[in-house]
Parts: C-alpha cells; sequence; structure tokens
C-alpha cells in the first residue's frame, strides 16, 4: 500500500547539499538520525531558525518540533541568548581557565535544584553520562552497570548496549567497535519490570555500581514508566549500596526545571544533564551530592577533564536560556498548551477511530501508531507501525510541519509556540493522519 511517493516540496539544493556531503562525511551528515534513512527523500539542508520556524535550503518553511532535538526550549534564535552570547563572544572564545560564567550558570542551577550539591560542565551528554558512569564505579568500587533497553544514553561503549534474549542479560554490543569484555560489564533488563531488577541485584549481589535510566525514556518513543517503577528502582539502590543515575540529557529543564526528579519527587544520586543547559551550544553536566562529587579529580581519584568544559560562550548561552526558563508559570504556561494541542489530536483521533495513540509529558509529545493504551517497555512497539510513520513524516513536510525523521523520535514544543502555530500545525498533523489511515486502509 505504502508505495515510495516522491516528496512534493522542492529539495534540489538539499539534494545537491546532500551529494556534496557525502563526499565529505560517512553517510552525508555528523549524526546518523540526520541522513533520512527511516523516511522518504534527501535530508533537508537547514539555512535558518527563528522561533517554531526552520527554513531549509530550498527556501521551505516549516514549523519546527525537533528543536534541535530538544535543546531549543526556548525556539530557535532567541534574542536574549543571542546578545548574551554575541556579548561574552567579544571577550574571547575559550581561555582554559576558570571564568565568573561558570559560576553564574552553576548558581543558577544549584540554587534552583535541591538534587545535587555539587555539578562539573561538560561538553555533551556523551560525555556526562560517560563520566557519570566513572564516577558511581569509582566511589562504589564496583564495575557493572545496570541500564534498561530502549533507554539511550549517548554513544558511551559500556551503554552501546542492547538486551540478550532471557530476564537478566548481560547486554550484547549494539555497535562494531564495542569490546565484549566491556557489554559484559553491562547488564540489560526491561523498563517496568521489577522483577527483572530485582533477579540482577540477585545474581550479582555487591556488584552492580549504578542503575543508569531515562526517567523520562524519551529517545525510543516516550515510554512512560509509572513513578512506582522510578520509586522501587530508588529503594533497591539505596538497600544494595548501589547508586542511581538519572540521565536527564532529555527531561532535564525540560518537564520542570529541576526535570524528573523535581517532577517525580525522587532524588537519585547522580543526575546527568546536556541539551537545554547548553541553549544550543555544546553543554553538558553532571552533578550530584557534595560527598560524591568529592570524588572527582582535582578533588577525588576519579579523572575527567575537558579543553573546553565550561567555555565562555557556551555557558552564556546556558545562562540566557535558563534564566528564562526560571521567570514565574514559564513550565505552566509551556506545558498547558502543549497539552492543549495534544488533547485536540487525540479528540480528533477518538472521533475517527484511527489506531494511533499520542503519549505527552510537559513539552513533550509522541504518536504511536496502536491501538496499545499505554507502552512501557521497548519490545512493545511494534517495528511495523514505523510504515505510518514514515508515511506521515512526508505528509507533514508537505504540509510545512518539521519532526525527527523518525517514528522512535519525540517531538518537543517550545516557548515560541504560541496557541496560533499549534493551531496551524494541529491542521496538518490532522489532515496527515487522514492520508496514513486513507493509504493503510484494509
Ligand atoms: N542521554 C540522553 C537521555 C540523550 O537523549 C542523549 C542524546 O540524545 C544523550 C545522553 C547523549 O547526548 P549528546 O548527543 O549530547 O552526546
Amino acid at each position: 500500500k505504502n508505495q515510495d511517493t516522491k516528496p512534493d516540496i522542492s529539495r534540489a539544493k538539499s539534494a545537491e547539499l546532500y551529494a556534496k556531503a557525502k563526499t565529505f562525511f560517512p553517510g552525508g551528515v555528523n549524526s546518523p538520525v540526520r541522513a533520512f534513512k527511516s523516511v522518504y527523500g534527501t535530508p533537508l539542508f537547514i539555512q535558518k531558525g527563528d522561533g517554531p520556524y526552520l527554513w531549509d535550503a530550498d527556501n521551505n518553511q516549516f514549523i519546527d518540533f525537533c528543536c534541535s532535538w530538544g535543546p531549543l526550549i526556548l525556539g530557535h534564535n532567541h534574542p536574549h541568548i543571542r546578545e548574551k552570547v554575541t556579548e561574552v563572544m567579544q571577550n574571547g572564545m575559550s581561555f582554559g581557565a576558570p571564568t565568573a560564567l561558570e559560576n553564574e550558570l552553576a548558581e543558577l542551577i544549584l540554587s534552583n535544584n535541591p538534587f545535587i550539591e555539587k555539578i562539573r560542565f561538560v561538553s555533551s551528554g556523551t560525555e556526562a553520562v560517560m563520566s557519570a558512569i566513572r564516577l558511581a564505579r569509582g566511589y562504589t568500587k564496583r564495575d557493572k552497570i545496570l541500564k534498561f533497553e530502549g533507554c539511550y544514553h549517548g554513544h558511551v561503549d559500556a551503554l552501546l548496549v542492547k538486551a540478550g534474549s532471557g530476564l537478566v542479560t548481560f547486554g550484547e554490543t549494539s555497535s562494531a567497535g564495542v569490546p565484549k569484555a566491556f557489554a559484559d560489564e553491562t547488564i540489560v533488563v526491561s523498563l517496568n519490570d521489577k522483577e527483572a531488577v530485582a533477579k540482577a541485584f540477585e545474581e550479582f549481589k555487591d556488584q552492580i555500581a549504578a542503575i543508569i535510566i531515562e526517567p523520562v525514556p524519551a529517545n525510543n518513543g516516550l515510554l512512560l514508566q509509572q513513578p512506582e517503577f522510578l520509586q522501587y528502582l530508588r529503594d533497591i539502590c539505596t538497600e544494595n549500596g548501589t547508586l542511581l543515575i538519572f540521565d536527564e540529557v532529555i527531561s532535564g529543564f525540560r518537564v520542570s526545571f529541576t526535570g524528573a526528579a523535581g517532577h517525580y519527587q525522587i532524588k537519585p544520586d547522580i543526575i546527568t544533564y546536556g541539551k537545554i543547559i547548553g541553549g544550543g551550544l555544546p553543554v553538558g553536566a553532571y552533578g550530584a551530592s557534595a560527598e560524591i562529587m568529592g570524588n572527582i579529580s582535582p578533588e577525588g581519584p576519579v579523572y575527567q577533564a575537558g579543553t573546553l568544559s565550561g567555555n565562555p560562550v557556551a555557558m552564556a548561552a546556558g545562562i540566557a536560556q535558563l534564566s528564562e526558563l526560571l521567570k514565574p508559570d514559564f513550565y505552566t504556561e509551556l506545558n498547558q498548551k502543549t497539552a492543549t494541542f495534544v488533547n485536540d489530536i487525540k479528540q480528533f483521533i477518538a472521533d475517527r477511530s484511527y489506531p494511533v495513540q499520542v503519549f505527552q509529558i510537559g513539552s513533550i509529545f509522541w504518536f504511536a501508531f496502536t491501538e496499545q493504551q499505554a507502552i512501557r517497555r521497548a519490545d512493545e512497539i511494534d517495528p511495523q507501525s514505523m510504515d505510518k510513520f514514515k508515511l506521515m513524516h512526508q505528509e507533514l513536510l508537505n504540509r510545512g510541519v518539521y519532526v525527527g525523521p523518525s517514528g522512535y523520535e519525540v517531538g518537543f514544543v517550545s516557548a515560541t509556540h504560541t496557541p496560533a502555530v499549534l493551531d496551524k500545525a494541529k491542521q496538518a498533523i490532522l489532515d496527515s493522519l487522514d492520508v496514513v489511515f486513507a493509504s493503510f486502509k484494509a
């Protein structure tokens, strides 16, 4: 049914740039999902963004729900961020020495976050997670890590690991180039499965340094967990001297200023941040109690460093962005308009009895082409359903809406997506759903 229809929007310039890019970069891109492998057509090369909008190289305009994969909670090209970054840049880009700006961003975060006492800035989410894992291992003097199938934590060797068969398994590497010996230190279990977690702790008593989880799993669909499950992880970690790491690279400063820890009121031992914290520039961070962070060099024995860590330009962008987020009612307004947008779409879907769900938390949403009311585990997503997303993606582009080019990716709403913009996007989504279900009708 779902034949390879040609995209309608003009992609001549993008196609030309992509052909050239392929001569420079593997797959023509600097990060794999950008290559549009799971959707129709050539990847769109972007020339600019402003507020909720993106323009590609062919001058097509889109309402953007990818938002650079999450960082742009204030939309594109926010004037305060641009001004602050431009001002700081006048004094140079990087010194590799401490600056007042690092203090300023740290103070903004720590004085508004009861879950961590000290923080270390790095330059990406991957780096934050990699460092947090090392810290947990150094602190507990244990080697094993427990992760969940369907959570993504960046391209850290020990976490590019997927479940084997069985309730509790050592991971199998999910990327070439990861030594089996590394995967052997990673235990992989299903989300929402207390029994599997308990069994892992029985089997590997006193060996598990940390459980790492995206408390709002948002890299493989939006697999919202029940708070009881997260609390269970907290408790079993405490009982076993294992550290609980919340990877809040997406959820941090997104579901609330204090992320998922604040949303669920569960205190992890280490939190990792990325994306929003840098206002669109490369910043990651990890934080914990002063006692745990005291293990990081130069205070303690766990080594971690970075040439551009805490660089002033990136700090400036983070300061400008996070200051906006602390304004009264920022999250109430953002979350409320997202809920209205999603609920209207859900109503339409219910009226037509389409087999599709929209899951939402805060300003994150995800379409799942299934009748199933709740999806909490990666293996509950039907890979076949991605055919419908593929068609929807193209129909959305044709109607001026840009979402991440994979059905496993979530959408993000920014402060600049006004109710009027969201209404326009909603109409495009409804029309696209009609096309998808007309095309897939038995
Ligand atoms: N952790 C989570 C939860 C993420 O979503 C990501 C990236 O999407 C990462 C870690 C890795 O961050 P980065 O891409 O900045 O290395």
